[in-house]
């Protein structure tokens, strides 16, 4: 019966990657615009590294594009968080709310600031944090001093929040927020999935203090490597652009810096293919929007799993799809996993949850239920931009 459902998945599939000879990817970069020429300018000008015109261009199109009035650019969104932690008051010793459900950089750049992920629980129709939930933890397991929010059993202070908008799956992030505001924390949204993905007609990334994008090689916009700080706050962004620039105070010649920085400069060649990406955003999202609409008709027939779609008041980028089983199933799970690479459709699971990872495991947490029970059911699908075409 198990086998069964497999097969009724591959013919899903091969409605949209019907080659049985191809083996279709995940997702993978597409380059079909700019990317040669200003690639090259950067090459004919030798304005290849830390200084040139195109890093102050991705700015821009990022501003205009977001509509979030300052964006720095960095060398991954790893580097953006963590920037965004340290300047948003987290110091060494807090605690600061990630989901369990999230790829293991968010976690990371906690700890970068000597501080402890707290982990919080998902919910199933968007995968990301589930607001309720979180909003009855924190009353049951905190108490609020001197304007600060500390954890009752730890005594640490909790001093921040990362939701993460999930796939490109706008988080019920307003939600969110208001909970956060009550309990004092401050809002740093992960938006390293979620170009181009918006919740009650505002970007993702606008509700939040301040907000990581990544331009990783698997995104939806590519620069080989990259990243960008976003905040509606000017000075929090002078700031993120003076620390990521080696604290140098600007002068003609002299070598002056005023803090400890760090050289997590985007290069110029690296801003250049992002031009020419961003350039095709908007044909990028309409592919992957065909690419979910033709998915969730091919799975129409299948009643033991839903496609992931997104809320009424949410417009997803539809970066990568998703199948999620009605019931969790961990073994029938892995074998639609093997069935699908076994034929050249690449399939895969979520990340190990992070609380499961060896040095996470003990740290504080919420209730995780839904979180286990969606690692157990979902399994992404070729949601390359190249496959609608
Ligand atoms: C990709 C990603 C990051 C990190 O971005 P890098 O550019 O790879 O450092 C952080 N969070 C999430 C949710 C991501 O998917």
């Amino acid at each position: 019966m198990n086998s069964h459902l497999s097969e009724k998945i591959i013919s899903a599939i091969r409605q949209l990657c019907p080659d049985p000879a191809k083996r279709y990817s995940l997702h993978e970069p597409f380059f079909c615009g700019n990317e040669w020429d200003y690639v090259k300018e950067c090459l004919d000008s030798t304005w290849v590294s830390s200084v040139g015109p195109y890093v102050q261009q991705f700015e821009n199109k990022l501003q205009d594009y977001t509509s979030i009035n300052n964006a720095v650019c960095v060398v991954n969104g790893t580097s953006a968080l963590y920037v965004c932690l340290k300047l948003s008051g987290v110091e060494a010793g807090d605690e600061v709310i990630v989901p369990t459900l999230t790829f293991i950089a968010t976690a990371n750049s906690v700890c970068y600031c000597q501080a402890t992920p707290h982990f919080a629980d998902c919910e199933p129709d968007t995968l990301g944090m589930d607001p309720e939930k979180l909003e009855r933890h924190l009353e049951r397991c905190t108490i609020s001093k001197d304007g600060h929010c500390f954890n009752r059993e730890s005594g640490k202070r909790i001093s921040a929040i990362i939701p993460v908008h999930i796939f490109g799956q706008p988080a019920r992030i307003e939600e969110i927020v208001k909970v956060a505001k009550r309990f004092q924390l401050v809002v740093i949204e992960d938006i390293a999935e979620s170009l181009g993905s918006f919740y009650q007609g505002k970007h993702t990334g606008s509700w939040g203090t301040m907000a990581a994008l990544s331009f990783n090689g698997n995104k939806i916009v590519t620069t080989g490597g990259g990243g960008a700080i976003l905040t509606n706050d000017s000075k929090l962004a002078q700031k993120a652009k003076h620390l990521t620039s080696t604290a140098k105070v600007p002068h003609p010649w002299e070598f002056f810096h005023d803090e400890i920085g760090f050289n997590y400069r985007l290069p110029n060649i690296n801003a250049a293919l992002g031009c020419a990406q961003l350039e095709k955003l908007p044909s990028f999202l309409e592919a992957k929007r065909d690419l979910a609409q033709r998915y969730a008709q091919a799975f129409e027939g299948i009643n033991d799993l839903r496609v992931l779609l997104e809320l009424p008041q949410a417009k997803s980028n539809y970066w990568l799809n998703a199948i999620i089983l009605n019931k969790p199933n961990r073994t029938l799970r892995d074998e639609i996993l093997k069935a699908t690479n076994d034929v050249g459709i690449m399939t895969r699971p979520l990340w190990n949850l992070l609380h499961t990872l060896p040095m996470f495991q003990t740290c504080p947490r919420m209730d995780l239920s839904v979180a286990r029970d969606i690692e157990n059911s979902v399994v992404n699908i070729p949601s390359s931009a190249s496959l609608a075409q």
